[in-house]
């Protein structure tokens, strides 16, 4: 029976061990997928805000840059304006400083119109810019939009105008920018590129590349948003589409990387700078995600290889539990088993009261208190009358069962549970510590007269009893017990002698 509740609980603890580890390692994987999703997530999300924040700095870049233009200009018209005032004192040289100044290279990007005034005839123009047979209200019409930099002078018979076109204002502003972007360096070998639209509804030559630090040579081309990356996507359609959309978008294609040959996935995120028509981009690889969650993985691989010595410790700590769990409970099956054992050794099977070996022990225990304490201790003997004669008569099994019934009988009435022993046959011992002289007659008497009313009826049958008591005790100079169950012994023979039913004491 161990054996097998042995093997039984071993099973349990190797099956519980078994989903523990199943358990452990699939939770162990979960972490793992979370973690480099997570990381993975992360590091793209700090990618995204790198772009947004490069891409929006640069068109902030370029509008300030416009803003210090337009200032620088606006200085310099003062400065013009000045200086023409200065001239028209000297009105007969007028034409001539004029054309002289035209000449200035720091002017060249200036436009300078003189009209006489009185004919209408255009006398200077050094860009080209009126169209004959235009006339000057005509011409002002048309360029003065055209020109948010400018001044109108009257100068005796001349009328001159002299300003800035905002487009060679932006032009400048367009070539710093892209100076800005091909000097810059940005990490992970990332770069800000720019397409200008030239048709917002798409199809071929719907953009020019403007600028372009990876493919510097492209830079011109026209682009079409039927072009295509590696991977068949059409990233220009997106990019349009986007921006058309919200005039920003975040969109993956398939490009090559920068100095290299490798082709990857590049996150993009591109901007439209509508007033110069400029989608202005960057984007960044994302192949190196999985050099981030490798040693992530890594990371989490050594929290495994942690995990498993753990692991294996708290099985062996959970059998060295189980094993001394088993022996405890082995052993108290033991003392247990032990105890009804010697229980039953100490019962008589008859009549269920403490056998002669009991009674012995039960009286040596009684005489060692008797030698220590000097308290008197009853000791009697009683045995049935006639016995043999019932046995003889109705037969061995009634014989048996007035054995019982009276024991019964006896167990009631004697001083406690524990003193009262079959002695063997149909003679029984009686030991009652702290018993006084006065005590016995009236113990005696009780036992007799229980024997004479107890009755078995059977088959027709009546049945009654009687028994004969010898009474002793412990004296000052016994040398063992057995020397009270002697002179108890001589007492009820003497009972017996003397006619039965009845007790003798040698106290
Ligand atoms: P006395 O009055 O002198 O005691 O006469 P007695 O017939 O009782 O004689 P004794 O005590 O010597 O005989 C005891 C008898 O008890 C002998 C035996 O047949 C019987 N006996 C002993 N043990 C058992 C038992 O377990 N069951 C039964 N039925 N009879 C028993
Ligand atoms: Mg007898």
């Amino acid at each position: 029976m161990h054996a097998r509740s042995w093997w039984m609980s071993t099973l349990l603890i190797l099956v519980s061990t078994g989903v523990l580890l199943i358990f452990s390692l699939v939770t162990l994987n979960q972490v793992e997928t979370i973690y480099s999703t997570n990381t993975a997530r992360t590091i793209e999300n700090l990618k995204r805000q790198f772009l947004y924040d490069t891409v929006n700095n640069q068109i902030r870049r370029i509008d300030a840059e416009r803003s210090l233009l337009q200032t620088k200009y606006q200085n310099e018209l003062a400065v013009l304006e000045d200086e023409l005032l200065l001239e028209s004192l000297h009105s007969e040289s007028y034409m001539q400083r004029i054309t002289e100044m035209a000449k200035r290279p720091s002017l060249k990007e200036w436009t300078l119109l003189v009209w006489d005034k009185n004919s209408g005839a255009l006398v200077f123009d050094n860009q080209h810019e009126v169209q004959e047979p235009q006339t000057r209200i005509e011409s002002l019409n048309r360029l003065l939009p055209l020109y948010k930099i400018h001044a109108l002078h009257t100068n005796g018979s001349y009328t001159v105008f002299f300003g800035i076109a905002q487009d060679r204002i932006d032009e400048e502003v367009k070539q710093n920018i892209a100076q800005e972007i091909y000097n810059s360096r940005y990490s992970e070998d990332s770069y800000i590129w720019v397409n200008e639209i030239k048709n917002y509804a798409g199809g071929d030559d719907y953009a020019i590349r403007r600028i372009h630090p990876n493919l510097r040579d492209t830079v011109g081309m026209s682009l079409s948003t039927k072009m295509t990356d590696i991977k068949g996507g059409t990233p220009y359609k997106t990019e349009l589409e986007g921006v058309k959309q919200s005039g920003e978008l975040f969109f993956t294609y398939y490009f090559q990387k920068m100095n290299s040959t490798v082709i990857s996935e590049k996150l993009t995120y591109a901007k439209l700078y509508k007033d110069f028509d400029w989608v202005v981009a960057m984007g960044i690889h994302l192949d190196d995600l999985s050099l981030y969650i490798d040693s992530s993985t890594n990371d989490s691989n050594s929290i495994v290889k942690r995990y498993i010595p753990v692991l294996i410790t708290s099985i062996i700590a959970l059998f060295l539990l189980h094993s001394l769990l088993l022996v405890l409970l082995e052993r108290r099956a033991n003392k247990q088993n032990e105890k009804i054992l010697l229980e039953q050794a100490n019962r008589d099977t008859l009549t269920g009261v403490g056998n002669r070996r009991y009674g012995l022990t039960v009286l040596k225990n009684a005489f060692f208190t008797y030698k220590k304490e000097g308290k008197p201790v009853l000791v009697a003997m009683f045995d049935i009358d006639h016995f043999k004669h019932i046995n003889d008569t109705y037969g061995h099994d009634i014989g048996d069962r007035s054995l019982v019934r009276l024991t019964k009988a006896f167990q009631q009435v004697v001083c406690s549970r524990d003193a009262l022993f079959r002695w063997g046959g149909d003679e029984f011992l009686v030991v009652c510590p702290d018993s006084s002289e006065q005590m016995i007659s009236a113990l005696a008497e009780t036992l007799l007269a229980t024997a004479r009313s107890t009755m078995l009826a059977s088959e027709g049958i009546s049945l009654s009893y009687s028994i004969s008591i010898g009474i002793s005790s412990f004296h000052p100079d016994d040398q063992s017990e057995e020397q009270a169950i002697k002179r108890a012994d001589q007492a009820l023979y003497q009972a017996k002698k003397l006619g039965r039913d009845r007790f003798e004491i040698d106290w």
